[in-house]
């Protein structure tokens, strides 16, 4: 396939936007060569500038479930446009999608509207610094929680495929509050409680995470981190930005059985339209302005556009949750069809697959957390991209990322994506 306009349009770019993007994995720095620059896109497919149609497996990386441009979402975006676009002031939708969300997922009575998953764990973090009156937070090594001071310790995503997951600009005062544990790893946690008994507000966690591939938590772990949160009054965050109405209607919580204390959202709560959000119950959501003392604010949270987006996607969800389990089908086949083929190429591999997140890693060692996510071979990782790209299938240019299936794929797209990589070299 031709990338010229792309590249040419790269290269326009990098004059006058830093790396010529404005997020950072975008720029292909991990794999090399020139980002692709998109048209327009539809269903499972994206057109780029060069005229190239390529099966789409990020779906800007998790919120369009249902495929890109979507029809109902689409319609109720045009139709609210028409009547203004941002007020200020309360509107009816923002009731309509918060009854909606809540009523999806369990244990939450309330929640507030921010603009990206970043604020959303942002604001999470400070309201439970407020109720506990605690500082400290734990975080795990390879999960990314946005980009907020806090979470840049030992981040995963793009901040490790840039080789900082400690940014400078954090300062030393924020970093110290900042604990860090290792995911899959109970006794990591329980060492860090015990030394920091009572100073504890939060554990912040990606109940399945997303950001070092996707890596799944045993119930071990995760129900041990629950107990350990009851025990000593710290609150767990379930940090459910890629995995909220993804996995199941109820997220995370759902499918593990687990209830957290604050839940995040992004991604698919806003049906592609910039939305992100937090909800916990009563108790803890009141400490929030302006009933309660905990500051938290956004000029356009809440905005009309943004929420009629996500009340057209979540109410497709609620009425069709077999959506959920086509998703996984799905992913389910793409995982068999790559893992035969890696295999009669004698590749070493690992695939982590959970719901409809996957993620494929080239080393012959289970990946169950950061440091096993990181020992794989970069250099067949860029391969294998750059080979699937050259056969029009678009997966994470970053091997750190988990791909995110949209139910706009068909079994043809994924036998297509399953045959392009019998024909790469890797
Ligand atoms: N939390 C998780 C688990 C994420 O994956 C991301 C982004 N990929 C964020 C938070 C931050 O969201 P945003 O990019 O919308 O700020």
């Amino acid at each position: 396939m031709i990338y010229q306009r792309s590249s040419a349009l790269f290269a326009e770019a990098k004059k006058y936007i830093p790396g010529g993007v404005n997020s950072p994995v975008r720029a292909f720095k991990a794999v090399g060569g020139d980002p692709i620059f998109v048209k327009k896109a539809k269903g499972a497919y994206l057109y780029d500038e060069d005229g190239n149609k390529l099966i789409d497996y990020i779906a800007s990386w998790g919120p369009l479930i249902l495929g890109h441009a979507h029809e109902p979402v689409i319609n109720a975006v045009v139709e609210k446009a028409k009547n203004g676009t941002s007020f200020g002031m309360p509107t009816e939708i923002e009731t309509e999608l918060a009854k909606l969300a809540i009523s999806m997922v369990p244990n939450m009575d309330k929640i507030r509207f921010v603009n990206s998953g970043t604020e959303a764990c942002m604001s999470a973090v400070r309201l439970a610094r407020g109720f506990t009156g605690r500082e400290k937070i734990i975080k795990f090594a390879g999960c990314y929680h946005g980009h907020s001071d806090s979470f840049l310790i030992q981040a995963g995503s793009g901040a490790v495929t840039f080789g900082s997951p400690n940014s400078p600009g954090v300062t030393q005062g924020t970093a110290k509050d900042t604990l860090l544990a290792v995911y899959n790893d109970l006794s990591s946690v329980k060492e860090l409680v015990k030394a920091n008994k009572g100073e504890l507000a939060a554990i912040i966690i990606e109940p399945v995470a997303g950001n070092m591939g996707c890596i799944i938590p045993t119930d071990e772990f995760i129900q041990g981190l629950r107990e350990i949160c009851t025990q000593e009054g710290i609150l767990l965050i379930f940090d459910e930005v890629m995995t909220g109405f993804r996995l199941a209607k109820g997220g995370a919580q759902e499918v593990l059985g687990i209830k957290a204390d604050i839940v995040t959202y992004g991604k698919v709560i806003g049906g592609g339209l910039p939305v992100g959000a937090f909800a916990a119950r009563t108790e803890i959501m009141d400490y929030l302005a302006p009933d309660g003392p905990v500051y938290q604010a956004g000029t356009l949270s809440g905005n009309p556009l943004a929420m009629s987006a996500g009340l057209a996607m979540l109410t497709e969800l609620n009425n069709n949750p077999g959506v959920f389990k086509s998703l996984a089908d799905k992913t389910e086949f793409l995982h068999k069809g790559i893992a035969e083929v890696l295999k009669e190429k004698n590749v070493d591999h690992q695939i982590n697959r959970y719901g409809s997140m996957i993620s494929v890693h080239f080393t012959n060692e289970p990946v169950v957390d950061f440091t096993s996510s990181a020992k794989g071979n970069n250099e067949t990782f860029k391969k294998y991209f750059h080979g699937m790209l050259n056969k029009g299938i678009y997966l994470p240019p970053s091997a750190f990322e988990s791909y995110f299936l949209n139910d706009a794929l068909s079994y043809e797209d994924l036998d297509a994506t399953i045959n392009a990589l019998k024909e790469i070299e890797l």
